[in-house]
């Protein structure tokens, strides 16, 4: 009796002639988020990727590791045996359950599925027959066709396949099937969901981060790696840009309205974001904003910010409220480090009356008062950090 973990996909099914690209990520990804586990054999068969154990392993941590990989709809841990021979598979079936179970009082129904049409018995017979056999070895079991508390999975394929258990993946695309984006990561609740969100859909995720030191701290910027670190679980290793963002800060402060300070800023956050996103090929920004939450994101300043850009900006929390957001950072384990009461460089330079409606062509003619801008710029594009992010372990 052969462990092994059978991988169903979710929207990947659904691909024509690119399937085999989106199977081959995945299996990355996977092959990716195993290896620190030990040695294990990943392939895909009939619609289907199989990850086979090739040491000793531990079932909860082998599935906690595959769950956090985009693609997957469901992960079942299964006996396998290279046979589709009947009596081998009833007799395996008693000592699955035996293994798999410490009490035997629950109900139960039998789900076979046979891929060989010709084979001798229907699925219908199966499951009778195969119940039938639970039943003489366990008194204690009953059926319940309707609302079973469990149920026994026999898949008569080339080989057969028996699994009780189904765990729910993330869903989504295996992340680099979609390309590669540069996400605007703050140490805020919403920037970590958002890269979350993109990568989701099978999108590698880059970040880039402003940093107003020595107005902002060192422990700042860790909260940012740390952040980093909890989506790179999920999304795979990242690079991110520390952006030394306090020269332009100081320059916007001392020369253009106060209340304007936060769309030139974000503004010119934007031009460095797609810069960076140029060298390392991103085809877009990602940003965490949602319209209205703050005077930054209503509609005329999302417009006013967008204005400078020549790459897509995705906003995947565009429709969300906070509590909505909030749920989602609990979920992907980034809250806890979101909330750490470190100063960020919007909380230093902050006006008491931003503008809530801005002009665009009002904030040009402030951002002409910065006449060495785009040296500035040039000088906070090169002297930008580049870190290297490994999925965090908690
Ligand atoms: P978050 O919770 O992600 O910090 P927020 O609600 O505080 O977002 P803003 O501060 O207005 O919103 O920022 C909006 C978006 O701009 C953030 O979601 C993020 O994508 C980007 N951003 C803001 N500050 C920075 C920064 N210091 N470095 C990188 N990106 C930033
Ligand atoms: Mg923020």
């Amino acid at each position: 009796m052969k462990r092994t973990f059978l991988i169903k996909y979710g929207e990947l099914a659904l691909k024509g002639k690119n399937r085999y690209m989106f199977e081959n990520k995945l299996m990355d990804q996977i092959r990716h988020r195993i290896d620190p586990l030990g040695k294990f054999k990943v392939q895909k068969e009939q619609g289907r990727l199989f990850v086979e154990p090739l040491c000793e392993f531990n079932e909860d941590e082998v599935l906690n590791a595959i769950k956090e990989v985009f693609g997957i709809a469901y992960i079942c841990p299964v006996v396998m045996i290279d046979t589709d021979d009947f009596d081998t598979i009833k007799d395996t079936t008693i000592a699955f359950l035996k293994e798999q179970y410490e009490s035997f009082d629950f109900t139960f129904k039998v789900e076979a599925r046979r891929a060989n049409k010709n084979y001798f018995m229907n699925s219908m017979e199966i499951c009778r027959d195969v119940g039938a056999h639970i039943l003489d070895n366990f008194e204690s079991l009953k059926v319940d066709v309707r609302t079973p508390d469990e149920r026994v999975w026999i898949e008569i394929r080339d080989r057969t396949y028996i699994y009780s258990k189904v765990v729910k993946g993330l869903g989504g695309m295996p992340v680099g099937s979609n390309g590669r984006a540069m996400l605007l990561l703050s140490g805020g609740i919403d920037s970590p969901v958002a890269g979350y969100m993109v990568a989701k859909r099978g999108v590698a995720i880059d970040a880039v981060y402003f940093n107003s030191h020595p107005y902002t701290s060192e422990r700042a910027k860790q909260k940012v790696v740390d952040l980093a670190k909890i989506i790179s679980r999920k999304t795979g290793p990242l690079r991110l840009h520390v952006v030394p963002f306090t020269e332009i800060q100081l320059a916007i402060y001392e020369k253009c309205p106060h209340e304007q300070l936060t769309i030139i800023m974000r503004r010119i956050m934007m031009q460095i974001a797609e810069r960076h996103a140029e060298s390392v090929k991103s085809l877009a920004l990602v940003t965490g904003e949602a319209i209205g939450q703050v005077a930054s994101q209503t509609i005329q300043s999302l417009a006013a910010t967008n204005e400078v850009c020549t790459l897509p900006v995705f906003r995947p929390l565009i429709g969300f409220d906070k509590q909505e957001i909030v749920d989602i950072s609990e979920k992907i384990g980034a809250f806890e480090t979101s909330i750490l009461p470190y100063e960020d460089c919007c909380t230093v330079f902050v006006a008491k009356h931003p503008v809530t409606k801005p002009s665009i062509k009002s904030i040009k003619r402030s951002e002409e008062k910065l006449t060495d801008i785009e040296e500035m710029i040039d000088r906070a594009v090169n002297d930008t950090q580049v870190i290297k992010i490994k999925p965090s372990r908690d």
